[in-house]
């Protein structure tokens, strides 16, 4: 249709982060989409991050599973549920519930978390079942329940522009969750401050007004002195505490165990004192304060500890549900609020109700599930343990990749591996899919319908873009259908998800007197209701009216209603002290990727902020070891080595490195950090440590390297010891590879990659072991390939440029194996701004002609027009080039 405004706007949310952003979708033809960010949604107002508006370039079908299939080979729904149901009610008649497992995932929809969850805890009759949230939030989840009473989020996005001062605990907002720090942005250029807590200067603490670059593990330590200072300073609202607050006098008394002046919390956390006054002292003028919390805190043996003691400095000053002034965990992904919320995670049952014996036989009337199991589950980690030893013979792992994602991930392929049964239903094929018997495709992002929840507990609906390509399914009648299959079809016949969520509502509702979970004017939605839900926050109140912070009334959840503040005691950090593994791994999320790429991958333009694994190190923990800017570098743990690019910075505390989670086989096989990390757990939460882990660097030491341009896809070569990664361009595919071998693996690498149709082009120099060639097949390039043993290689930009034009032009064939153009060569250096194809070269142009401020930058080059997520990062060059101090 050549005019644009005659094609229909379908209103959803975005799959990617917690923010929940609504976006707005036009399909043109087929599956081409144009996105852009939805002005009627409160959550982003009409803005989008990179990964938001780059939407309609993730929706193609390359990588999909269309069909069922068992052992390979392509099934019917019929056979495929059939044998799923059969394995899974084997396992339970010969082991029992317990012998069988759902590993699920913030990514599904909140009416599949509701369905999944009531096979499982309420038919099957196990507690096993548990969410890859639980590697998120599960730390902050129990924070809430033992302050709040239940896992009560308090505040809204609404907050984060009212309040005068907000606090990232261990949250790089500016990449994880960029169109609220742009929220933020907005607040800051009317006066609001931001003080960020984190081990890293990220772009959040670049620009930030105070950051207290602390030790690993001693955030409780800071904010334990924290409210030590509130209380000597008479900060604390002892009125509050009297109406509304329990344990203060017991948290007091745990306080008075250690020095809390300034000078030893800033000696122990690795700060100065000066910066530590500063912080309480801004802390205690500013009631308007918004204490964020997310990852860095949560991923943590003292999660819990690290969650709590943020919540006690909130209720010791009464800055608790009112405007600009709460503790808020922000979720990492779209839906894992929906999950917590219908009990997607082992130890709780559904609608924030636990094991408690009234809690559980409520649920179990509601479902008429006399056997509703009526203790927890196994939780993430343990679940694969489990797996691993044998008890658990029978596991459905639903729309998420565990085998690169969990901690320790080689034992987690390992338990996989030895799984007597299973199922993995997901949209496209993962690291995890390779170990499935059984495979079930289930819609993707654009195809499904239903509702997810996000960080201020708001529900939006996804709404489908497309009609189901192939057999896939939705994931909540894939799990029905098997119900229906192991004899529980009356309590999973639902034709439609609207009446899957209304039974969900109604379940939120069912014998409620004091849960605030209740989405009780949301009861009676017809179909068409359900269609045109507008995004609402829970508690939903008769009428369908909303509730965006909870608390003002200073009634909690708790028996009496009184919050509770619970005494937390730091752990001394887990110190680098071994001196094998000297330094401490931190691992974490990068701005235009998400998750395991299994989406974003699919889109070029988010590969140019950071086309390879890295790993971030500072200068003179590099220079003790002989690691260089630039250069491969391995990177050891107890567990396992990775190789990665070293990037030195004095954005890093000297001991720390920090390196991105997202890679898998698919595109960096050596690149993957998660083999690196120990399961070590937060003690209650079961959350992983994902933040400290020993490691120790070494430089890789290729001896030849190389690229490879082409058309065709190529895996991994067998058999090759090799440094390995794929970066995917619009036309073509670009491989980057290193050895540490001879003559010989070079040779074997070319015969693994075979040979193109074309002429082929070459150039060889035995002196520096340059080795160039290109196929032309009917004027069109085909594939290049570069190898050198010392030699230097080109930029690859203007190589992969070629791949685009339909013909290769004459002056380009005569320099193809220059690798560059006759003439000067523009370098754009490293891409900044991924929308428009920014670097970081023009931008540094910019800002030495004059431009200040990140708009200004924009006026002069685009960088940060369109979606603006690389507005940090250009203000952080701007600060970088007017203090040299900073640059490395
Ligand atoms: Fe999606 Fe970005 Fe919004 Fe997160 S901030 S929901 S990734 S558009």
């Amino acid at each position: 249709m050549a005019d644009g405004s005659l094609i229909p706007t379908v209103r959803t949310a975005c799959p990617y982060c917690g923010v929940g952003c609504g976006v707005s979708g036009q399909v043109a033809e087929g599956r081409a989409l144009a996105v852009r960010g939805d002005t009627a949604h409160p959550a982003n107002n009409g803005l989008l991050c990179s990964k938001g508006a780059a939407l309609g370039a993730t929706v193609g079908l390359e990588g999909r599973l269309l069909s069922p299939m068992i052992n390979g080979r392509e099934a019917g729904w019929t056979e495929a549920v059939g044998l799923v149901a059969r394995k899974f009610s084997q396992a339970i008649a010969r082991h029992g519930p317990d012998s069988v497992a759902f590993y699920v995932s913030g990514q599904i929809l909140t009416e599949d978390y509701y369905v999944a969850n009531k096979l499982m805890k309420g038919f099957i009759g196990s507690g096993n079942i548990d969410t890859n949230s639980r590697l998120c939030m599960a730390s902050a989840v129990v924070a809430h329940k033992k302050a709040f009473g239940a896992d009560l989020v308090p505040g809204c996005y609404e907050d984060l522009d009212l309040a005068d001062l907000v606090v990232f605990s261990g949250h790089n907002a500016a990449w994880t969750h960029p169109v609220l720090f742009r929220r933020m942005e907005a607040a800051r250029a009317r006066g609001q401050r931001h003080v960020v807590i984190d081990p890293r200067r990220t772009d959040t603490a670049e620009v930030a007004d105070l950051h207290l670059a602390i030790k690993p593990q001693t955030d409780v330590r800071l904010w334990n002195g924290l409210l030590a200072d509130l209380i000597r300073r008479g900060a604390v609202d002892r009125g509050y505490i009297a109406a509304h607050v329990n344990g203060f006098a017991q948290v007091e008394a745990a306080l008075c165990e250690a020095d809390q002046s300034p000078t030893a919390v800033a000696a122990d956390c690795g700060i100065a004192t000066a910066d530590v006054e500063a912080f309480f002292a801004l802390f205690a003028a500013t009631p308007r304060t918004v204490s964020l919390f997310s990852m860095g805190a949560n991923q943590s043996t003292q999660g819990v500890a690290k969650g709590l003691s943020i919540i006690n400095a909130h209720l010791a000053t009464g800055r608790i549900g009112k405007p600009g002034a709460c503790p808020f965990s922000i979720t990492g992904q779209p839906n894992a609020m929906g999950g917590r919320e219908t009990g997607g995670m082992a130890n709780t049952l559904a609608g924030h109700m636990d094991f408690a014996p009234e809690d559980r036989a409520r649920v179990a009337r509601f479902w008429g599930a006399p056997d509703t199991a009526d203790k927890p589950g196994l939780k993430a980690v343990d679940m694969f343990e489990a797996i691993h030893d044998g008890r658990i013979k029978a596991v459905w792992v639903m729309a998420t990749n565990p085998a690169v994602s969990l901690p320790d991930a080689s034992r987690v392929r390992e338990a996989l591996d030895r799984c007597p049964f299973v199922v993995v239903s997901d949209c496209v094929e993962t690291d995890t899919t390779a170990f499935a018997d059984v495979k079930l495709p289930a819609l993707a992002w654009g195809e499904k319908d239903g509702t997810v929840t996000n960080s201020e507990r708001r529900i939006s609906r996804q709404r489908a873009l497309f009609p189901a390509p192939g057999l896939a399914r939705p994931d909540w009648r894939i799990i029905a259908d098997v119900a229906g299959a192991m004899g529980f079809g009356d309590g999973f016949a639902w034709p439609s998800q609207a009446s899957v969520f209304r039974e969900w509502a109604r379940l939120t509702a069912f014998e409620n007197s004091d849960r605030l979970l209740n989405l009780a004017g949301l009861l009676d939605l017809t179909r068409s209701d359900y269609a045109a839900l507008e995004p609402v926050q829970w508690p939903v109140t008769e009428g369908g009216v909303g509730t965006p912070r909870l608390f003002a009334d200073g009634r909690f959840q708790t028996s009496d209603h009184r919050a509770v503040m619970v005494p937390v005691r730091p752990v001394d950090p887990v110190s680098a002290c071994d001196p094998a593994y000297p330094l401490s791994l931190n691992t974490g999320r990068i701005r235009d990727q998400w998750h395991t790429m299994t989406r974003t991958g699919l889109a070029p333009d988010l590969w140019r902020h950071a086309p390879e694994p890295y790993v971030d190190l500072h200068p003179e923990d590099a220079a003790a070891v002989g690691v260089v800017e630039g250069g491969l570098t391995r990177i050891q743990t107890a567990r396992g080595e990775a190789v990665a690019i070293a990037r030195l910075t004095d954005r890093q505390r000297p001991g720390g490195l920090f390196m991105p989670m997202h890679w898998t086989d698919a595109f960096a096989p050596s690149g993957r950090s998660n083999p690196l990390i120990a399961a070590n757990l937060d003690p209650v939460s079961g959350q992983p440590e994902y933040k400290h882990t020993p490691a120790r660097v070494r430089p890789y030491r290729e001896t030849w390297k190389g690229f490879l341009l082409s058309r065709q896809g190529h895996a991994p070569p067998k058999g090759l010891d090799l440094v390995w990664r794929r970066i995917p361009q619009t036309a073509c595919d670009l491989y980057e590879f290193a050895g540490r071998g001879d003559e010989a693996e070079r040779d074997a690498l070319r015969r693994a990659l075979g040979e193109p149709a074309g002429e082929l082009l070459s150039y060889g120099d035995p002196a520096t072991g340059a080795r160039r060639e290109a196929w032309v097949d009917r004027n069109r390039l085909e594939r290049v390939l570069f190898m050198t043993s010392g030699g230097p290689l080109p930029p690859r930009s203007w190589l992969a440029d070629l791949f685009e034009a339909a013909d290769l032009p004459v002056d380009a064939r005569a320099t193809l194996l220059f690798g560059r153009p006759l003439g000067p060569v523009v370098d754009a250096g490293p891409m900044v701004c991924a929308c428009l194809k920014i670097g970081a070269r023009t931008i540094d142009a910019a800002i030495a002609a004059g431009a200040a401020t990140p708009d200004a930058v924009g006026a002069i080059t685009g960088a940060g027009t369109n979606c603006g997520s690389c507005r940090p990062e250009l203000a952080r060059m701007i600060t970088i080039a007017r203090e040299p101090a900073h640059a490395v």
